[in-house]
């Protein structure tokens, strides 16, 4: 069996469960995974909501069940327009079709489940502090330096530093590929509790609501979404039309919450507007201290997700960031660990031993798969962007009622539902076993 030296830079949830999926299908590997944040950094970062494609993985890990408890548990999202008529109720997940239900859940949550696993593992090692600053690949090894002028070498390093991956712009060519492009859009949001509000949900619609309103220059959506089992505690978001990117985001919106609560006020309370008491009320009630605010930006997706001497390769967020339209980036991440850690196990235990070719055809493989699955899922997620967007100056009405009939039809087909299922239905070990065949991961999985 082969003891590869792996590094992984990024501690967030790709790098987690990467992590974790390489040690158990590779028992002799040693992982060490290098985090620029120190271990007493407090992961919060709002609420996340995993589809059945995520919490497959998560089961396969063995953290699914620990969850369950700890995040509100739904099958269908409500569509309402925004004088709260019924649109459409969109079957998302449910154990039936999909075998989980879907789940928000505090974000922080699932990361200190991960985290939780993986100190469990005398394989891997997390060493805090570390930023990655460049990467150097030979054809015997990859040597990443750290701004702090330590640097260590290994037989692959696979990028999960997020958005801004520093990896990703040590092998992607082409200098347009290797930022994010900034998508016209942003997202504010905060919370509520159900006390709150629910003497506004006049027809007691079933949570979580997505709402729909008329075309503005800004905003044309507003989303009340609970995220603890109780489903008493709400996380509210809005994504709003911005044509224009800031050099700087921090100064005038992520540090700035009483702006930002102005910003939703303005476009969703102000004397003329449109909208139902909920989202009024919502904003009314709202805490400054809650908000929190998101630009969308996008990768445009490489040729492959791995480098000439295919020791360096790029999951996650570092591979494919997309606008969080679609709540699948974090799926994407998962699927990407699962699917990869059985590609790694394969190319380090073949029959052949392991050798550079022999890697380069699996990764090639891998990489094939996961991009055609990522242009799919991007396209998804653009319908839903677009779904979301106000268009500039016009109030006309007449998108809007298109665009309501739009959605009740989409609901009354069943399309948003089928939709839905090539999303859900992805089984990351199923797949493995498509792209490198069946033998291969019942060997690797076999006790
Ligand atoms: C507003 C919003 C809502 C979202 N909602 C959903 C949702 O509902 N469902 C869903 O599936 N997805 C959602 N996503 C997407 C999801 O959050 C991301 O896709 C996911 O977190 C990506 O994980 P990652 O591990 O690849 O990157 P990250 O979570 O960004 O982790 C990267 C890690 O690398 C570290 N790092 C960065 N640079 C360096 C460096 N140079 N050296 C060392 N370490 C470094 C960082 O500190 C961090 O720990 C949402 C995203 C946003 C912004």
């Amino acid at each position: 069996m082969a003891s590869p030296k792996i590094a992984i830079v990024g501690a967030g949830l790709s790098g987690l469960s990467l992590s974790l999926f390489i040690t158990r299908l590779l028992p002799a590997a040693s992982v060490k995974i290098y985090e620029v944040r120190p271990s007493t950094h407090p992961y919060t970062s709002g609420t996340i909501n995993l589809t059945p494609n995520a919490l497959r993985v998560l089961d396969h890990l063995g953290i699914y069940k620990s969850l369950i408890p700890q995040g509100f548990n739904f099958d269908n999202l409500t569509l309402l327009n925004h004088q709260f008529d019924f649109l459409a109720s969109i079957p998302i997940a449910g154990i039936s079709e999909f075998e989980y239900q879907s789940l928000r859940i505090e974000r922080r949550i699932v990361h200190s489940a991960l985290l939780q696993k993986v100190q469990e593992q005398p394989q891997i090692e997390i060493v805090y502090d570390s930023k990655c600053e460049a990467v150097e690949e030979s054809d015997t090894a990859v040597t990443i330096t750290f701004t702090n002028g330590a640097s260590v070498s290994a037989d692959i390093l696979i990028a999960c530093d997020g958005i801004h991956s520093t990896v990703r712009k040590s092998f992607v060519k082409d200098p347009n590929d290797c930022d994010p492009k900034y998508m016209g859009q942003i997202s504010i949001g905060g919370f509520i509790t159900k006390s709150q509000i629910q003497e506004f949900n006049v027809n007691n619609n079933p949570y979580p609501l997505m709402m729909f309103g008329p075309e503005t220059s800004t905003g044309a959506n507003f989303m009340v979404w609970p995220y603890n089992q109780e489903g008493d505690k709400f996380t509210f978001f809005s994504t709003l039309s911005k044509p224009e990117e800031e050099k700087d985001w921090k100064l005038l919106y992520s540090e700035n919450k009483q702006n930002l609560k102005k910003i939703m006020e303005e476009t969703f309370v102000s004397e003329d507007s449109p909208w139902n008491e909920m989202v009024k009320k919502t904003i009314e009630f709202s805490a400054v201290d809650g908000y929190r605010f998101w630009p969308f930006y996008l990768h445009s997706m490489p040729e492959k997700l791995y480098s000439e001497k295919a020791r360096v390769i790029m999951v996650g967020d570092a591979a494919h960031a997309m606008p969080p339209s679609g709540g699948q980036g974090a799926a994407m991440a998962f699927e990407d660990a699962e699917t990869l850690a059985y590609s790694l196990a394969a190319a380090f235990t073949g029959e052949e031993g392991t050798n550079t070719l022999q890697t380069q055809e699996i990764l090639s493989k891998w990489s094939d798969h996961r991009i055609a699955r990522m242009k799919t899922m991007q396209e998804m997620n653009k319908r839903m962007s677009d779904m979301r967007k106000g268009s500039s100056g016009s109030t006309s009405g007449f998108m809007f009622t298109v665009k309501v009939w739009a959605i009740w039809l989409l609901g009354l087909l069943g399309v948003l539902g089928r939709t839905r299922r090539a999303i859900n239905n992805y089984d990351a070990k199923k797949e493995a076993a498509v792209f490198l065949g069946e033998g291969v991961v019942a060997r690797l999985t076999e006790e």
